[in-house]
């Protein structure tokens, strides 16, 4: 049988009865069916065909490809467009609504039969239908998450979603992004009902006659072309709370949700034709934004992510994980066993002390049961996976796991020795893994047997929260290894990068002169309150001193000190640091360091909100410099410019396979700002050169400030650092 190619059709037109039409969506060279142009121009194609059935009783839209209706329109064509004019993005947008709406107009009711994900421009494609009917299953997902992308539906999304269920439904479903199941969709009015999967294709049928039988389909037509009926009071009342809302989640850095809001409350107001050109022109207005385009970005990052083995040897199978054992059940080690519970992955937990051990199933179990909507774990889902955290007092116990993670103290000695109790226990195809934040994983396989079957798998604090787990190669990591690893971070819901062993590894590294910059511009005088605000206008979820403050001064200290030990021409120990450790000023776990803490809230998601601290301006006094006046774009340039420098550095010495793993990294790992792109997107749109200019009133703050061979040879020739590829 001939492979298929990328001309193979995607959807066909096929009678399961004489009189009702069903198109089928399966695309034969993805895993998921895709609203390229191409499948659009097969949607035309049979829509002329379908138009003239005046006999057909109904039609069927569905997808053959299990688990997807359809994922979206085809991000890549989009990002391909390129600079294109603000008429060329609306007759994007038409074209493609134009054609949906003649689902809208079919001599028959049109019926989507949705199984699996349906969103973006597969929702909008739904929309459009007379009637939707969906699977009652966990992977049935509607939704219209253009907004993360920095746009909204443009191909009549937000013109029939509001007709459909509502103004107030459809704004949660298109300024929130954030999909619905089946059965919400149904309360909601959005599907006509939610049905098992092998009953959807009939229940569909069954709908088609019975909608041409009453034809209230035809009367929802013409409900649906005129304007939204609301009263004025609704209205406005729905605006403000619906705005206020939104600038809170946004902080204003989000134009895309607000844009959508605006446009809606605009559009209810006339009838469906207008509303449709009103939303193409509003898209227009978005659509290439750098906002947009650096979201975008992410998205590639993250789907390049999802397809990434961790090495370049495409035809490795990696091994598959199904039980992990864990040494250590202090936050980290808890918090690691609580992303295997919740995957339902087995895992059993050691600690040398009894009550740690204890303790760590625990908080491991209501980390794993964790529910986002009550803010606090389901009792339920604790008695369901408890059987699955075993607790062990000894070692030998896991004999079984296909891998173990140390996460015992930050200590190269004890480390060791745990290495030595476990690994003769271990089957010869485990792997042996640690947590280490700090320490160079090459100087800990030295006291490894089989240092091929060793790395490190280092998860971020909190486990819960942290999308992002760094693997790291030593020198003699095997490529079988590293594939293991990235595919069980992958099994607990994270995104894995690998990066080769050195200090800080990568997003340590990164940060370090970020945090550091930050000390040096509080001992130059600047104000916390200036520092951090410099940061989160430019877009950190919070500035870098308040962040000392969440890490622990101390662990600060420590990793810092790695930093400086490996760079001491670029970093020196901030004493201002040493000197507040000593004092037992370490953050928020001591509730004092440089702000001052009361705690707010207990529970899993403890919160602790700082004040400033009257008694800091006595500690920070000994260690000011001359004071320097600096506005917020310098201030924003002396912490970022270090961070990407060093992050030129990291690239120059061949730690990670693509640069892209630096931008996912930092987005994924300390929250740098989504709507930049990443740290070296963004460096990509300022472009190589004016970053050397940018540098150039720093010299005389030394080496940390300097321009870097990469970073000159990408200004001397125009290049950008998405085009370099390290390996
Ligand atoms: P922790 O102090 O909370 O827990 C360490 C646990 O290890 C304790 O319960 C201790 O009793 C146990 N332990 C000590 N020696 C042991 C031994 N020989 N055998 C078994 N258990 C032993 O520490 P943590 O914050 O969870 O850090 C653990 C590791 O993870 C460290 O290497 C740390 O650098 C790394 N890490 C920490 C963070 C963080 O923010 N806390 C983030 C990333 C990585």
């Amino acid at each position: 049988m001939p492979s298929p190619t990328s001309s193979s059709p995607v959807v066909s037109l096929s009678f399961p009865e004489p009189d009702v039409a069903l198109l089928t969506l399966d695309d034969p060279t993805k895993g998921a069916n895709i609203l390229s142009q191409n499948v659009l121009a097969e949607f035309a194609a049979h829509f002329d065909a379908l138009q003239s059935r005046t006999d057909l009783t109904g039609l069927i839209v569905r997808s053959a490809k299990p688990g997807i209706f359809v994922a979206g329109a085809d991000i890549r064509e989009f990002a391909a467009a390129g600079e294109i004019t603000r008429e060329q993005t609306i007759g994007i947008a038409t074209h493609g609504r134009e054609l949906f709406r003649r689902l809208s107009r079919m001599p028959f009711p049109v019926v989507a039969a949705i199984d699996g994900i349906c969103v973006g421009g597969g929702a909008e494609l739904a929309v459009w239908c007379d009637r939707r009917l969906m699977a009652d299953s966990p992977k049935t997902q509607f939704g219209f998450p253009e907004v993360k992308l920095g746009l909204f539906p443009g191909w009549g999304g937000t013109v029939r979603a509001p007709r459909l269920v509502g103004l107030s439904n459809a704004l949660e479903l298109i300024t929130g992004g954030e999909s619905i199941s089946a059965k919400q969709a149904a309360a909601m009015g959005l599907a006509t009902d939610a049905v098992a999967s092998d009953k959807l294709l009939s229940a569909a049928m069954d709908l088609v006659r019975t909608e041409k039988q009453t034809g209230d389909y035809l009367h929802d037509r013409e409900r649906w072309a005129g304007p939204i009926v609301q009263s004025e009071t609704e209205l406005a009342f729905l605006g403000a709370t619906a705005a206020g809302y939104i600038q809170q989640q946004t902080k204003g850095q989000y134009p895309a949700p607000l844009a959508a809001l605006n446009l809606m409350l605009e559009t209810s107001l006339v009838d469906a034709d207008a509303a449709c050109t009103q939303e193409a022109e509003s898209f227009a207005e978005l659509f290439n934004t750098p906002i947009s385009k650096a979201l975008i970005n992410v998205f590639f990052l993250t789907d390049r992510n999802k397809k990434d083995t961790g090495t370049t040897d495409r035809k490795l199978t990696p091994r598959p994980t199904t039980s992990v054992g864990i040494v250590g059940a202090g936050i980290m080690g808890s918090g690691i066993a609580g992303a295997c519970a919740k995957r339902e992955l087995p895992v059993t937990i050691h600690d040398t002390r009894p009550a740690a051990l204890a303790d760590g199933v625990r908080r491991a179990l209501e980390e794993a049961s964790y529910e986002k909507a009550t803010k606090g774990p389901s009792t339920e889902k604790i008695l369901k996976l408890a059987p699955l955290v075993r607790s062990v007092d000894d070692a030998a116990e896991f004999a079984r796991c296909d891998l173990v993670i140390e996460a015992v103290v930050e200590n190269e000695q004890v480390k060791r020795a745990v290495y030595a109790q476990v690994e003769p226990k271990l089957a010869d195809t485990a792997i042996l893994a640690s947590n280490t934040s700090a320490i160079s994983i090459g100087k800990l396989a030295e006291s490894v047997k089989r240092p091929d079957r060793f790395c490190g798998i280092h998860f971020f604090n909190p486990v819960r929260k942290m999308l992002l787990v760094e693997v790291i190669r030593g020198p003699k990591t095997s490529d079988e290894t590293i594939a293991a690893a990235v595919a069980f971070a992958k099994s607990v819901g994270k995104s894995p990068i690998v990066v080769e062993d050195g200090p800080g590894f990568l997003v340590n590294r990164l940060l370090f002169p970020y945090m550091n910059e930050a000390l040096e511009l509080l001992t130059a005088g600047v104000p916390i309150k200036v520092i951090d605000g410099a940061a989160k206008s430019f877009g950190m979820p919070m500035g870098p001193i308040t962040l000392y403050d969440v890490v622990g001064l101390d662990t600060a200290l420590f990793a810092g000190g790695v930093m400086v030990e490996a760079f001491p021409n670029r970093f020196l120990k901030s004493a201002l640091l040493e000197t507040m450790v000593q004092a037992g000023r370490l953050g928020q776990k001591s509730r004092s360091g440089f702000f001052a803490y009361k705690e707010k809230s207990g529970g899993a998601d403890r919160d602790m909100r700082g004040e400033p601290d009257p008694t800091f301006d006595a500690v920070l006094k000994p260690f000011l410099r001359e004071p320097q006046k600096l506005d917020g774009e310098t201030i924003v340039q002396r912490l970022f410019l270090p961070m990407l420098l060093e992050a030129t550095r990291v690239l120059e010495e061949k730690k990670l396979r693509d640069p892209r793993d630096v931008d996912l990294g930092l987005i994924f790992g300390i929250g740098f700002p989504p709507f930049k792109g990443g740290l070296l997107f963004w460096a990509d749109t300022l472009g190589a050169k004016k970053i050397v200019e940018m540098l150039k009133p720093f010299a005389a703050l030394g080496e940390r400030y300097a321009p870097t061979p990469l970073l000159l040879e990408l200004a001397r020739t125009n290049g950008k650092f998405y085009d370099l590829k390290s390996k």
